[in-house]
């Protein structure tokens, strides 16, 4: 298909710079499917192997139809695929990661420049811990999601019957900003309460500053504050616990909503997370900042209020870090 392309432009004819130029109506009728090519990035520094990537990715994501990997620019990739399905497979598997490196990708579109196809956002499933019975509901979950980052679905098995200790909820989030941890939550007349948020299979990120792409022995806050100052609100805490993979013998018959075949793609996820990055290892619960009011009556995407411009107000201290005092609230 890219051979098309080429082809295609090589059906343009040129004059020189004064002249005009003649474009065939056929270039925008030619065959060549947008959709099928993902450009991709990898938020980490340091060097990819491109050989050593292709493999592994091929490896991972088994495309039916097979891929083929260009490198477009230093740290810029175009992948192209044969179907539709091994597309949508691997971008309901994201994010993936190499060498402990994590990919950010995007689907082209038609008559995009792989060049120019924004990178900075990531889809991830957050889990909303702690939420209230009366809460569980398709509404609160999208206006939570849009507080999260973006809201792009909830978990089909968020109410299939059973119990569920958590929601999911795919949510875009954007990587120039901090994960979020929590948030403020309640019911008109009712009492705030918190939720919390984990998220699952989420690349490393900073204990400092809560970006995902870099650790704290990386953050550019060691270079701008003395190490007094320096504290870690966000944690290992944070990531979901890896979804058991090995299903007991009695599996078969339990009803637990768990078992069908959609669970498939996410313990495949679940079986390459990234697990080094050495200074996410220490999990401080520490630190507070402040935190979120979000009036539950009205949830929406404009009632929900930023992290970082919540109602000072409210300061309660849910995980008793009163030490660390509002100093830091501009994080
Ligand atoms: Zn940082």
């Amino acid at each position: 298909m890219a051979s098309n392309l080429v082809q295609a432009m090589n059906n343009i004819s040129l004059e020189n710079e004064e002249g005009g130029r003649e474009i065939n109506d056929d270039v925008h009728n030619q065959p060549f499917n947008a959709n099928l090519f993902v450009v991709g990035r990898f938020i980490n520094k340091g060097r990819v192997n491109f050989e050593a990537m292709q493999h592994t990715l091929a490896i991972l994501w088994k495309p039916g139809k097979g891929v083929s990997i260009k490198e477009l620019d230093s740290n810029l990739y175009l992948f192209q695929f044969y179907h539709e399905i091994d597309v949508k497979r691997v971008m309901e598997g994201c994010p993936w990661s190499f060498n402990r490196k994590a990919l950010v990708m995007s689907r082209l579109k038609q008559g995009q420049n792989p060049r120019y196809v924004d990178l900075n956002t990531m889809d991830l499933w957050v889990q909303i811990r702690d939420l209230k019975v009366g809460f569980m509901s398709e509404t609160v979950l999208k206006g939570i999601g849009n507080y999260v980052g973006n809201y792009v679905r909830s978990c089909p098995s968020n109410f299939t019957g059973v119990w569920r200790e958590y929601m999911r909820i795919r949510v875009s989030i954007d990587l120039a900003k901090p994960l979020k941890r929590r948030m403020k939550i309640k019911m008109a007349g009712d009492a705030w309460f918190w939720i919390n948020f984990k998220y699952e299979n989420v690349p490393s990120f900073c204990f400092i500053c809560g970006i995902v792409g870099h650790s704290e022995r990386f953050c550019s806050q060691l270079f701008e504050k003395a190490e007094s100052e320096i504290v870690k609100p966000y944690g290992e805490w944070m990531r979901a616990p890896l979804r058991r993979q090995v299903k007991p013998i009695g599996a078969k018959w339990l009803r637990n909503g768990e078992s069908g075949s959609k669970y498939a793609a996410d313990l495949q996820i679940q079986s390459k997370r990234n697990e080094d990055d050495e200074s996410n290892q220490d999990s401080e619960k520490i630190g507070l900042y402040k935190e979120v009011l979000m009036d539950s009556a009205d949830i929406t995407e404009t009632k929900m209020a930023d992290e970082n411009s919540g109602n000072s107000s409210i300061s309660k201290n849910v995980y008793g870090a009163s030490t660390h005092g509002s100093a830091r609230l501009s994080l």
